[in-house]
């Protein structure tokens, strides 16, 4: 298929993109580089436009003959999103619907969406289901809840086949090092906890030691991007006209604050200091996905399901790229 994939200069949308190519599709990557890195699209492949440009997108979507979108452009911090909620709702909300309309004008109907974890909010049980109520606690999660209603009616009124995918925390990196995290300015565990095993940072400050987890720290499902990227690829295969799928997408297992740097020590060597700091607002003390959906709808499940293995990954891509893409 001649594919779409917005964002797709971004993290995840990069190993997408690349997995969705390598699987044989045509990929075309619409990116406004404002986050993302030229450098993680494949030379020739990158449009450099911005969302809120309709006319551009309907260009896109026309000009390569475009058959399904797979959108990952989005603004995606929680602190940011509850600093400066004009920003999300304009960028995932305002501009996502700019890019159904263009879809709709072009006549491309399918569509992969990156939701989130986000849109549950503080869970009633664990491991999450899709069941769970969809009770946003910070506006990133709201706009994405925004859209996954859009593309409902959207299904309905205008025959739109979707899926949206809902992440727990993506994380790792492309196996050969080539493709990886490089957020500026790093706030994710992972690769802080790696750019002080690269002595680029001090320590590692621990938010909150004090919650309801058998170690006192903050637990999350981490799953590895090229998983996140084979499951794109299958819901592709499963779009239907008029329908919607929504998917967690998690490996099930939960795994501390300090089980990850603990993983992190042992793959790097590296002591890694911590230190705890307060809680960081608007953190929920456990977040672990029942992905039991995803597997019997896509048939997909996870190929990384220890964290040493994920982290192995990220290693490699910042010790090749001690300054992410800026390095070469
Ligand atoms: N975290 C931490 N120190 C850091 C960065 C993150 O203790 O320097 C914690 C954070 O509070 C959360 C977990 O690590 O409990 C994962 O945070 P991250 O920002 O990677 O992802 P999020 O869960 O916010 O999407």
């Amino acid at each position: 298929m001649r594919i779409l994939v917005t964002g797709g200069a971004g993290y995840i949308g990069s190993h997408a993109a690349r997995y969705l190519s390598r699987a044989g599709h045509d990929v075309w990557v619409y990116d406004n580089l404002v986050y993302g890195h030229r450098q993680a699209v494949p030379p020739g492949r990158l449009i450099v436009a911005d969302l809120h440009d309709a006319a551009q997108i309907q260009d896109a979507l026309t000009r390569h003959q475009i058959e399904a979108v797979m959108h990952f452009a989005a603004f995606a911090a929680v602190g940011e999103s509850v600093e400066h909620p004009d920003r999300y709702y304009q960028n995932n909300v305002v501009n996502t619907l700019k890019l159904l309309d263009a879809m709709r004008s072009a006549d491309v109907k399918k569509i992969v969406f990156s939701s989130t974890t986000a849109t549950y909010g503080v869970p009633k049980r664990i491991p999450i289901d899709e069941n769970e109520l969809q009770l946003p606690i910070n506006p990133y999660g709201f706009s994405k809840l925004v859209v996954e209603r859009a593309l409902h009616d959207y299904a309905k009124a205008y025959g739109f086949a979707f899926a949206a995918l809902r992440y727990f925390n993506a994380a790792g990196a492309s196996p050969d090092g080539d493709l990886g995290e490089d957020h500026t300015p790093e706030t994710h565990l992972i690769p802080v906890v790696l750019q002080v095993a690269l002595g680029q940072r001090e320590k590692v400050w621990i938010y909150g030691n004090d919650y309801p987890t058998p170690d006192g720290t903050c637990i999350r499902d981490y799953v590895h991007v090229d998983d996140l990227a084979d499951a794109h690829l299958k819901a592709l295969q499963k779009l239907e006209t008029g329908q919607g799928i929504c998917l967690n997408l998690g490996t099930g297992r939960g795994c501390s604050v300090q089980a990850v740097i603990d993983a992190c020590r042992k793959v790097t060597g590296h002591p890694i200091p911590t230190e705890i700091a307060v809680r960081r607002p608007g953190d929920p003390p456990e977040l672990v996905a029942d992905a039991t959906r995803a597997r019997d709808v896509l048939g997909w499940s996870p190929k990384y399901t220890d964290m040493e293995s994920i982290v192995r990954t990220a290693w490699r891509w910042h010790q090749q790229h001690p300054q992410g893409y800026a390095t070469s």
